[in-house]
């Protein structure tokens, strides 16, 4: 599966027989790169920088060590608190990855007694049964951070005696747009706490931003850029004959679950539509739909109830669809950053994917900028043999 130094276990990581056990019973066999190196440094209470590859097991890489700690701190006698404490906090970009987190880190603490209490909150649902689902606090809380935000005004979170901060995509969170809740929230934790960022991306422009997070870190780089699982392909097509070019890859290919990434809330709903004409079963992916919507369409597509799924860039960071072959990029990314992390929903945890980006003429430039950040060079295919 993934590669890993020889000799290289779980039971290897300083990590509690009671974990042990869990991760037996998920059944992983092995840790990935980013696990090996995680795991000791978390337990260790340093702060991380971590970059890994997208589907290469970063939220096992935080979430392992994590329990562990939460377990160790069950046996100290309590501060005494008010409110409702959280110990850990993670943030996430988005409210899909806030739930995947928050699911995986539910499973990785099945068979932990007294169960922890492990939340997700995130914006587009009613606010009250979160609020009462933290009476108490959350040994674990994983959060977007706006939502958060409106939490914290309704006093329904306490962070005095919060021990460690995840940003998970760490790098779109500290990015303009979440910059300024990000800080808000930052404002709010115990100075004194452990700092763990993960993300495929770290941009050189965000280091000051990172440096000032992160006291003495440990950094760790398990981006193995020719080990990549992902096959990129580069089809080039008039845009007029982009919605034919799609179904028709999805026919000829006979490919039954493929995640299409289009720029524009819009270009998603008009390609379910074009393909509906196709016969091809597609639901549409983005901020406009609401929250129960997006669920739905997320889970239909996972389960293989839908064969594609039209999405914006709300897709685009840490969801993980098991065994999903095919992405493909109808519009480019605006960032080369985006194009990793898009392409990154295929290719995940040893599987093999396919990532086709469908450029037209306007595009040429663009994804030439894409090619030298990724340090590649791709042939240009050019296929005729479809009717429009
Ligand atoms: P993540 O990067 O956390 O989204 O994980 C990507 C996928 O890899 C998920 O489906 C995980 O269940 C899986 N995974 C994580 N760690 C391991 C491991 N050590 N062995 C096998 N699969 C893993």
């Amino acid at each position: 599966m993934h590669s890993t130094p020889p000799n290289t276990d779980f039971s290897s990581l300083s990590l509690s027989p009671t974990l042990l056990t869990a991760i037996h019973q998920i059944g992983y066999t092995q840790p990935t790169p980013v696990q090996t190196q995680a795991i000791p440094a978390i337990l260790l209470g340093k702060d991380l920088r971590a970059k890994a590859q997208t589907g290469s097991g970063k939220t096992a890489a935080f979430g392992l060590p994590l329990l562990q700690k939460i377990l160790q701190n069950r046996e100290q006698p309590k501060a005494m608190t008010q409110g409702n404490p959280i110990e850990i906090l993670i943030l996430t970009p988005t409210r899909e990855l806030t739930l995947q987190i928050g699911e995986a880190l539910t499973h990785y603490a099945n068979s932990i007694t007294p169960r922890l209490k492990i939340h997700s909150v995130f914006g587009g649902v009613n606010i009250t049964p979160q609020m009462l689902a933290l009476r108490g606090g959350a040994d674990i809380l994983v959060a977007t951070p706006g939502r958060l935000l409106d939490l914290v005004e309704h006093n329904a979170v306490n962070f005095a005696h919060t021990k460690t901060l995840v940003l998970d995509e760490a790098d779109r969170l500290l990015h303009l747009g979440f910059s300024d809740e990000l800080a808000k929230i930052i404002h709010l934790l115990p100075k004194k706490r452990q700092n763990l960022l993960f993300s495929a991306t770290f941009p050189p422009e965000l280091d000051h931003l990172v440096a000032q997070l992160l006291v003495q870190p440990i950094n760790i780089d398990c981006i193995a850029p020719t080990e990549s699982l992902i096959q990129q392909r580069v089809i080039t097509v008039t845009q007029e004959r982009k919605n034919a070019l799609l179904a028709h890859l999805i026919h000829e290919g006979n490919l039954q679950q493929v995640l299409v990434f289009a720029n524009a809330k819009n270009t998603c709903n008009r390609l379910v539509l074009k393909l509906a004409k196709a016969e091809i079963n597609a639901t549409a992916l983005h901020s406009d739909k609401s929250q129960a919507a997006r669920n739905k369409a997320l889970n239909d597509f996972k389960q293989g109830k839908c064969r594609v799924l039209i999405a914006t860039d709300v897709a685009a960071r840490g969801i993980d669809i098991e065994q999903l072959a095919t992405v493909i990029n109808f519009d480019l990314p605006r960032s080369p950053n985006d194009y990793i992390h898009r392409i990154g929903r295929t290719g995940r945890a040893g599987q093999n994917g396919q990532a086709i980006s469908l450029i037209s003429e306007e595009d040429v430039a663009h994804f030439k900028l894409i090619e030298k950040r990724m340090k590649i060079r791709l042939e240009r295919e050019y296929i005729d043999t479809f009717s429009t």
